[in-house]
């Protein structure tokens, strides 16, 4: 199976940093349904990833991407590249505030250009909520520590198993987060092979249908060969239908956070994110947060994916755009009952009214390098918060992307 062969093939390590040194706490493997994370603490090896990339992002603290490592790059006499032979790689140091506390290392065997700017900035998003994930779990660490200290003193170790306890759960998210991380980044390449593996069982299923009209219309119908035919359309149809279910797991996070946050918090953060990529692209980005907005309830790093993707959406849709500002306008206001809303306006190429609707769908995309994916997952997270997204083009040029969210 294409897609299986290319999800086990991608990996993620997470390396931390303990003072000086760097350890691998955690591996990330797709595999057949989920991702498989293996907790760990071993010191990184240059088997486990290429050294030279490695230094050069201690180094420098910048973020790197290669589309295809197996051609020429800064790296490619590196061990690790010459062996591994890895395709897409991307390596991203997790900062926070000024320092360096960690590295996420992504690669694909398979697909080359895995690693778009468009996915990195994501990254980086969910690299910093990473990184304060990962202070519990250097905690959970220390506490480990702290325990096997105080097995004498047992009202202290109650205590300090009840802490160990909470910085489990902590741990589990920063789990979740890490293989949230691996996921998103294997999209594109799932993408392509599940429409691969769709189209398998397609054709059988119109070859095996044509077969038994064929076996019906002649003058003696052969109905045993019919009948068998008509298994095999049966056999095809639950297979296609199997990569889909597949495919929709691959694509949920399994573990949603519900939490009470400030909307405009939580949009200022992507904005800061997102901000390079907008004055790369001439855009100015703005803010009009409404005042003494109520808490929202949901998943804070799912929201900021939807916010994250309308962002890029918008400047994407303004990049051919030269008669005009290129203005991006990020909007909070009260909506209906307990609803805050958020709009995302752009003066970029718009759309046509009539494919409002289309543009949700998944693999829909009028880009060449485009998945389709964006918007689609963006509806589903936010109608999961039992809330609406949908598009309306403005007055004047470019479109304005809008959703609810409850309080
Ligand atoms: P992708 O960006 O990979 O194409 P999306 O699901 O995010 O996938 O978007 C689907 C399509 O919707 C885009 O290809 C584009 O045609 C349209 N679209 C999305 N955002 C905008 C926008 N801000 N302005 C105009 N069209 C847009």
């Amino acid at each position: 199976m294409i897609a299986l062969e290319h999800a086990s093939a991608e990996r993620g390590l997470l390396i931390l940093s303990h003072g000086e040194e760097l350890r691998i706490v955690a591996e990330a493997r797709t595999g057949r349904d989920v991702v498989d994370v293996q907790m760990q603490d071993a010191s990184v090896t240059p088997s486990d990833l290429p050294d030279s990339l490695l230094h050069y992002v201690i180094r420098t603290q910048e973020s790197v991407i290669l589309d295809d490592a197996s051609t020429q790059n800064p790296f490619s006499q590196d061990e690790y590249v010459r062996q591994r032979r890895p395709r897409s790689v991307l390596c991203l140091p997790l900062v926070k505030q000024v320092n360096m506390v960690g590295i996420l290392y992504l690669e694909n065997s398979l697909a080359p250009r895995v690693f778009t700017a468009k996915r990195l900035a994501m990254l980086e998003l969910l690299a910093s909520q990473a990184a304060i994930s990962l202070d519990h779990a250097r905690l959970y660490a220390d506490l480990g520590r702290l325990n096997a200290e105080l097995t004498q003193e047992n009202s202290d170790r109650r205590k300090a198993e009840e802490e160990l306890r909470q910085k489990e759960i902590s741990l589990r998210e920063a789990q979740t987060e890490l293989a949230h991380v691996s996921r998103v980044t294997t999209m594109g390449e799932l993408a392509a092979s599940i429409a691969h593996e769709v189209k398998q069982p397609l054709a059988g299923i119109v070859t095996n249908a044509n077969a038994s009209l064929r076996w019906l219309a002649s003058e003696l119908p052969n109905l045993k060969e019919a009948r068998e035919a008509i298994g095999r359309i049966i056999r095809d149809g639950n297979r296609a239908n199997d990569v889909v279910t597949r495919m929709r797991a691959l694509f949920k996070k399994a573990y949603t956070a519900k939490e009470r946050f400030d909307i405009n918090d939580a949009i200022e953060e992507v904005a800061i994110l997102t901000q390079r990529e907008a004055r790369r692209n001439q855009v100015a980005l703005r803010i009009e947060p409404a005042a003494d907005l109520p808490t929202v309830t949901g998943d804070r790093v799912q929201l900021q994916q939807v916010v994250m993707n309308l962002i890029l959406n918008g400047i994407e849709a303004m990049s051919t755009i030269e008669d005009r500002e290129r203005d991006l306008v990020i909007r909070t206001q009260r909506g209906e009952g307990d609803e805050v809303r958020v709009a995302v306006q752009d003066s970029g190429i718009g759309f046509d009214p009539r494919s409002a609707e289309r543009m949700f769908d998944a693999f829909h995309t009028t880009k060449p390098g485009g998945l389709g994916m964006g918007l689609s997952i963006s509806r589903s997270i936010v109608e999961s918060h039992g809330g609406r997204l949908w598009a309306v083009p403005n007055d004047g040029p470019g479109a304005t992307f809008q959703f609810t969210f409850h309080t």
